[in-house]
């Protein structure tokens, strides 16, 4: 069993896009996020991106596509001296009540089973609280917000009270170099 550190794909390690990442073109890396993982690719821990899809579910994009960008996204993150172990995505749309879509925890369940992950000594980085939640739903033991993304406007809403202890980051290279031991 090895720690992860679950990340977000959109707001985390690319741009948000209100109107959904569609075609390659709309992927904009974050270049201080790039840099971040680059340097921590050498610590013992899985880096897995839990993305939430529903642009699939609505029609909007195929499965197939939303794959294939996933795919090229790992692919141009390892050119980049960067490390993703595996990337678990929710395709479903909100009404269709899938057990995967953050923030419900299946898809860092699916995880920690498919790569044998340590939960309770993993870290979840998420710039929505529907991330954070699902870290905690899962046991992930350590918690945080990116202000990039969404997660400016989130810093607006309440805490879900679920939530017990969440930190508060600029942005994922914040986040990494604070929660991970240098
Ligand atoms: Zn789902």
């Amino acid at each position: 069993m090895k720690p992860a550190i679950f990340l977000d794909r959109d707001g985390v390690v690319i741009e948000n896009r209100p109107d959904y990442v569609l075609r390659w073109e709309d992927v904009e890396f974050f270049p201080e996020a790039v840099r971040a993982l680059a340097q921590f690719a050498a610590r013992p821990y899985q880096i897995i991106i839990v993305t939430n899809q529903s642009a699939v579910g609505r029609g909007i994009i195929s499965l197939e596509t939303a794959q294939a960008i996933n795919q090229k996204l790992v692919s141009e993150l390892q050119t980049k001296g960067c490390r993703i172990d595996g990337v678990f995505m929710c395709p479903h749309a909100p009404d269709d009540q899938c057990t995967c879509r953050k923030p419900r925890p299946g898809l860092l369940l699916q995880a920690a089973q498919a790569l044998e992950v340590d939960l309770t000594n993993s870290i979840m980085i998420g710039d929505a609280w529907t991330d954070l939640q699902a870290g905690q739903a899962a046991g992930v033991g350590q918690l945080a917000l990116v202000r990039t993304g969404r997660g400016k406007q989130q810093l607006g809403l309440p805490r879900p009270p679920e939530i017990l202890e969440a930190k508060i980051y600029a942005d994922l290279a914040a986040a990494l170099g604070d929660l991970i031991a240098s």
